[in-house]
């Protein structure tokens, strides 16, 4: 497998807002999802660098987007955490507008990795962005975090009760089990991400 350009993932930038994000050229990959769902460690263990997303203790505490260079072309691209209780809706508000904004206008983004705890799948927000994205035709690939944390039986429950759910959209919505402590799921997450990265 092409795991080995994920390894090379470097930090390019942060952008507090969208006007200072790089050319709209090449190709994204987005990572979105709750604040403490596994966002960071999901980017971390995909591209085997400890400590590239920062993981933090403090949920919401980043509020600024991310971008990883995967190399001169593509991009992986951290965008902050959502529905973390203290944060105030001044930010809230802010954060739906930027996110939407982005979704709607970032040309080379080829897909979106919603990451969600497999112990609170679909909240409200999660299914705003799957809205948001099916609206805009754009791919979302759902990750159900923590996956180690549930015996085997629920955690396929809890996939079958969303391949459910986002069985209307047909195939622009797809998931699948993820775990970055044991890695369970990593050779799926790749092919996805290879193929909106058009990688063989
Ligand atoms: P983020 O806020 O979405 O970026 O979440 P983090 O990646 O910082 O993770 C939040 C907490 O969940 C941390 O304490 C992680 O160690 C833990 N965590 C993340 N992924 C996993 C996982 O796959 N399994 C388990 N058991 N814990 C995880």
């Amino acid at each position: 497998m092409n795991q080995s350009i994920y390894n090379k993932a470097a930090f390019l930038l942060s952008a507090a807002e969208l006007e200072q994000l790089p050319a709209d050229r090449g190709k994204e990959v987005a990572f979105i999802g709750r604040s403490n769902a596994g966002k960071s460690s999901a980017i971390n263990t995909i591209t085997g660098i400890k400590g590239l997303a920062r993981t933090s203790k403090t949920p919401g505490r980043t509020q600024f987007i991310n971008l990883f260079a995967i190399d001169e072309r593509n991009r992986l691209v951290d965008l902050p955490g959502y529905g973390y209780a203290k944060a105030p809706a001044s930010v809230s508000q802010s954060w739906i507008k930027k996110v939407n904004q982005y979704l709607k206008t970032r040309r080379c983004l080829r897909g979106l990795i919603l990451i969600m705890d497999i112990r609170h799948p679909l909240k409200e927000q999660d299914q705003r962005v799957i809205e948001w994205s099916v609206k805009c035709k754009l791919p979302i690939h759902i990750l159900l975090t923590k996956a180690d944390k549930l015996k085997q039986n629920p955690a396929l429950g809890t996939l079958q009760q969303v391949k459910k759910a986002i069985s209307q959209y047909g195939d622009l919505v797809t998931v699948q089990l993820f775990s970055s402590h044991d890695k369970t799921g990593l050779e799926e997450a790749y092919q996805k991400l290879n193929s909106w990265f058009a990688i063989p």
